[in-house]
């Protein structure tokens, strides 16, 4: 076996208008400066698109689908399965990066590639096989129209295998459409659809032909071993050990962040009935998780029909309970799996049927969708993948259809990208996270709310503070996303500081509203740059650590400027800042976007175009 120091720095490019391959390699210089992964993968997209950005068609043959891997992935690092799929998204017409567990990416990597870079488009499906010498191109017609766990059946993948699917929404280009690799899925901002447009139909990786050792041995022995201490004294790693993310519904209830009836309220005590504690017991969960994790959120469990199942995420939980008025968790895991065997995005359908309900029950649209009403909506999903009927306009996303029937006020997606099941007016350093954040209403992009409530570390209905955290979080962020790790395993980490750990919780609140510059300071993510340091030999400490995830911040906001993203897109849909009566017994409140969005443009250094000029 090939043994290779460090990362391997090359990325296969892949032709598909003529069926080639070439390899490229990225400069030193820009592996020191955006790290791999996220940050990597979008300057490769930047520099081979340079005089053409704005040009690009999402589903044109132009527009790159980057699988970019980062250095950690095969190096048996705790929580490093991940790698980032990047693209220009054909929901929000701005890149989309999103991150993906399973196995295709592990064995990508130790092929020998950091990445792929697939250009072009087929006339016919295809099914692209990788391996250590490269790319072989195979006619899929056979697997096209099949669903993602048929394929995955029918490539019968070896141990040494894995493999990157898409269901009927990625091939009839449903705007959301997401990518399955194993039990898991790059889902946001319609990667799937892009890999539909270009005819791909599956991508089968053989690895294991490369062993990875660290630079500095010594340094990534250390630093492994902190992290899993750190992770496994940690709560919340450990709530999200036993009940996955759905620890989160409970958590939802008590502060008031639930998504309820398309986000006009945002609590109803009902969710209980789906809380990742009621679904342990009732489903008798076992783990089910990526590769290497330490964490193991990730769970499957048995359904009353005898079926096991994977268990749906909090967002997932969230956008097709609450947000729907539906509160039968068993409903909940069927349309998961459907969902994951058509290929789509289950936060952008459940944001796009909710606001189709409402849109309904105000008659500005005809819909057989009604709140509450759950015999309808698995064909609902059926259609949606298959454009048929109602399902072909709900597969455009909310944002197109109220910019059609009326209803933006209530579509809630930012940029065109349907928000979480986080409302964000029970902590408002979430709502400008939505707002500022580059690919739209993704809730991991800044993640405030684990501040403002789960871990209690910032007063939620407070304007002090929050461009300064904001700007810090998806600094952390967008470099985890480039190293990559999973982003959960960040609370274990950065909560170890002995300050942050035995201080008083009111008194830390109070500093890290006040001082947050102070307060950042005295945690320590220095886990995370040794990681880098330790397995690539470049230098690097905590504070270089976050300045890479601003530069690479900045260059996905210049990228997206380019691509048509303006100032008045960084804002929040008019529910979230102007209805402020919700059923939440607790302080109701709206989000007083426009003064924070203005101090992180101050912060971050933007100009009036919103973005950080040349
Ligand atoms: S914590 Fe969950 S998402 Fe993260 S690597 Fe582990 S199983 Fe995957």
């Amino acid at each position: 076996m090939r043994v290779i120091e460090g990362t391997s720095n090359k990325y296969l490019c892949i032709d598909l208008n003529d069926r080639s391959f070439t390899v490229y390699e990225p400069a030193q210089k820009d592996l020191e400066d955006f790290m791999g992964a996220k940050g990597l993968g979008l300057k490769i997209f930047n520099d081979l698109l340079a005089g053409k950005l704005e040009e690009v068609d999402a589903y044109g043959e132009d527009n790159l689908l980057i699988f970019s891997l980062g250095v950690m992935l095969g190096t048996g690092a705790p929580c490093s399965a991940r790698f980032e799929v990047i693209t220009r998204s054909p929901l929000t017409g701005l890149m989309a990066a999103s991150s993906c567990g399973g196995y295709f990416g592990e064995t990508c990597k130790t092929a020998g590639w950091d990445g792929l870079i697939i250009s072009g488009k087929s006339e016919t499906p295809v099914l692209l096989r990788i391996d250590e010498n490269g790319a072989v191109f195979e006619d899929a017609s056979g697997l096209w129209g099949l669903e993602t766990g048929a394929v995955q059946d029918a490539l019968a993948p070896g141990a040494d295998e894995g493999t990157a699917v898409i269901g009927p929404a990625g091939e009839n280009l449903v705007r959301y459409a997401g990518i399955r690799c194993g039990h898991r899925f790059a889902g946001r901002g319609g990667v799937g659809a892009v890999m539909g447009a270009k005819k791909v139909k599956a991508i089968v990786a053989k690895g294991r032909s490369v062993r990875y050792e660290p630079v500095q041995p010594d340094l990534f022995k250390k630093t492994k071993s902190r992290t899993r201490k750190y992770i496994n004294r940690n709560a919340v790693s450990l709530g999200y050990r036993d009940y996955g993310t759905n620890m989160n519904v409970r958590l939802a209830v008590k502060y008031g962040y639930s998504p309820v009836r398309n986000f006009r309220d945002r609590w109803n005590p009902e969710a209980e009935r789906t809380s990742g504690e009621e679904m342990a017991a009732r489903y008798r969960t076992k783990h089910s998780a990526c590769r290497s994790c330490a964490i193991m959120c990730g769970h499957e469990g048995s359904y009353p029909d005898g079926k096991i199942r994977q268990i749906p995420e909090y967002e997932t939980t969230g956008m097709f309970g609450s947000n729907i008025g539906n509160y039968d968790p068993d409903l909940i895991g069927l349309w998961n799996e459907r969902m994951n065997e058509l290929g789509i995005d289950t936060i952008s359908a459940g944001g796009t049927i909710a606001w189709a309900m409402e849109a309904a029950e105000k008659d500005l649209r005809g819909s057989v969708l009604r709140f509450g009403r759950t015999d309808n909506i698995a064909a609902v999903l059926d259609s949606i993948a298959y454009r048929e009927g109602e399902g072909n306009e709900l597969a455009e996303g909310s944002m197109r259809l109220s910019r059609k029937y009326g209803g933006t006020e209530f579509a809630i997606h930012v940029k065109g990208l349907e928000c979480a099941a986080y409302d964000p007016r029970a902590g408002w350093g979430q709502g400008l996270g939505y707002a500022v954040c580059n690919k739209g209403g993704c809730h991991l992009g800044s993640y405030m709310i684990a501040l403002e409530a789960q871990v209690n570390y910032l007063p939620p209905y407070t304007t002090l503070g929050k461009a300064s955290w904001v700007v810090f979080m998806e600094n952390i962020y967008a470099a985890v996303n480039s190293l990559q790790m999973c982003q959960f395993t960040v609370y274990g980490i950065i909560m170890e500081a002995l300050i942050p750990k035995y201080v008083p919780r009111f008194i830390l609140k109070a500093a890290a509203a006040a001082l947050p510059g102070l307060a950042q300071a005295l945690m320590d993510w220095s886990i995370l740059s040794d990681f880098f340091q330790s397995v690539t030999g470049i230098k690097m400490n905590k504070w270089d650590f976050v300045k890479a995830g601003g530069r690479i911040i900045r260059l996905e906001r210049s990228m997206n400027i380019r691509l048509g993203l303006k100032p008045e897109d960084d804002t929040l849909p008019a529910r979230f800042t102007s209805e402020k009566n919700t059923l939440y017994p607790g302080r109701n409140t709206v989000v007083p976007i426009e003064k924070m969005v203005k101090q992180y443009y101050k912060k971050r250094g933007y100009g009036t175009d919103g973005g950080p000029g040349k």
